[in-house]
């Protein structure tokens, strides 16, 4: 009797765990998905056969949302009409268009409206703030940034280090991996800001590492760096649309993303860029000046002197491009409608869901290097792949799979909560796995 009780008993795990794996169950999953109804608003691109890839990169460009095009269309067919009439005339008039971008944005990124503005692109935008907030003197010169940060982060520290005098290799310092792992302990973090807060003039970190993946703890970062009087900035670009940041709380001086990753709001597109507000009013602080950041009151005037406009949108240069910024207000109304706290909770759900297929294959020729725990990830998992064997990721790419690879031996991929589904990531698996065996 106990043995047959026994017998059952693992016969129904065995079952659970097999229905877990299974494609209903993910099928199952995107039924009782709240955010599902979004992925029929995005254009997914297709193979030559006609079938829709699985597209896992919204982390490196996201995809169209049908209403992009309906705007964009909007303003050329007014362009059309208007001529230079149409800053005034268009539906939505150019000369403000920008504003119309403001308050969605900003609660995208947990910020109040006059601290953040969408204007020029992510690495501009870095320069201009580091115009503001890299103020270095003899003794405190130095910028720490995050560990193996993207290389054009890296290339705007150490030029604007070698603009104010300083060999970058004395004035960058360089977070470290923790122990043999590909990445840094909160801990760790900490730790180097104490050491050398004293010599530090801007804190940059990228909020989470476009290679691995890692979020870090922006709060604690923040608070840490100001303790020792350090300013502290963000690149949000693969936080942005990803994570639900709460920039004003989290405090940081500046923070600047770019819009055409998880804000999927077309190649290339503008950047957002946030300036706390304990800075709005501050008109002597060193900045690069052009007219559209000039008081908007008197701009036409055209006079001699520069008057800031008060807040983020003091630091803007030129009159904007109309098409991106359709583009993006197409996509702010998804993100809008949708709101991010159940676009985080969609995302930390799929990525549970990934780990767990993934975990299940038994293998020793991948691992994931980024973190597990809920506060240390956004969308992104990065796969390293042993031997650096990228054949691999050229048998996914082949089976349909849209992901990206990145020297020396990573799979990235992101799960975007509004456009991709449960069965993705488990068709994506399966592909995966069919090519390790
Ligand atoms: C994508 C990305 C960039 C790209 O910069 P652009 O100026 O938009 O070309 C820069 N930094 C980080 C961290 C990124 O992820």
């Amino acid at each position: 009797m106990r043995l047959s009780v026994a017998l059952l008993l693992s016969n129904l795990l065995n079952l659970k765990s097999m229905t877990q794996f299974s494609l209903a169950h993910a099928k199952s999953l995107d039924v009782q998905d709240p955010l599902q109804k979004y992925r029929a608003q995005f254009s997914i691109p297709k193979q030559k056969n006609g079938e829709e890839h699985i597209y896992l990169c919204g982390n490196s460009l996201g995809l169209m949302p049908y209403r992009a095009q309906e705007y964009v269309n909007q303003e050329m067919e007014d362009w059309g009409k208007y001529g230079v009439e149409g800053h005034f005339h268009a539906r939505h008039p150019w000369m403000p268009y920008h504003e119309f971008l403001t308050d969605k944005m900003a609660r995208v990124v947990g910020a109040l409206p006059h601290e953040v503005v969408v204007m020029n692109s992510l690495t501009a935008n870095l320069h201009l703030m580091m115009v503001s907030f890299y103020r270095p003197t003899a003794e405190r010169f130095k910028i720490l940034i995050d560990y193996s940060p993207f290389p054009s982060d890296r290339y705007a520290v150490e030029s604007q280090a070698k603009f104010h005098g300083y060999d970058p290799k004395g004035a960058i310092i360089e977070l470290q991996p923790s122990g043999d792992k590909e990445t840094v302990d909160h801990d760790d973090i900490l730790a180097m800001i104490d050491k050398h807060g004293d010599e530090i003039a801007l804190i940059m970190i990228g909020g989470v590492n476009y290679y691995t993946g890692q979020l870090y703890p922006l709060a604690d970062i923040t608070k840490a760096g100001h303790s020792k009087g350090c300013f502290v900035g963000f690149d949000l670009a693969h936080a942005a649309g990803n994570i639900d940041l709460q920039l004003h709380d989290t405090g940081s001086d500046f923070a600047v993303w770019c819009t055409y990753k998880y804000l999927n709001s077309s190649p290339g597109s503008l950047s957002g860029c946030f300036v706390h507000e304990r800075h709005a009013e501050d008109e002597n602080m060193p900045r690069f000046s052009g007219w559209w950041g000039h008081d908007k009151s008197t701009r036409f005037l055209m006079g001699d002197d520069f008057k800031p406009m008060r807040g983020a949108e003091g630091w803007q240069l030129s009159n904007p491009p109309i098409l991106p910024m359709a583009a993006m207000r197409a996509s702010l109304e998804i993100f809008e409608e949708a709101s991010m706290p159940e676009i985080r909770k969609k995302s930390l759900k799929m990525g549970d869901y990934l780990l767990s297929l993934l975990d299940n294959i038994d293998t020793d020729k991948i691992s994931i290097i980024t973190p597990r725990e809920h506060t240390r990830r956004g969308c992104q998992l990065s796969i390293q792949v042993k031997d650096a064997d990228k054949r691999l990721f050229d048998k996914i790419t082949a089976a349909g799979v849209i992901a990206d690879w990145r020297e020396p031996d990573v799979i990235r991929i992101a799960g975007a909560p509004l456009y991709n589904s449960y069965e993705d990531c488990w068709n994506f698996v399966e592909f995966l796995r069919l090519e390790l065996f």
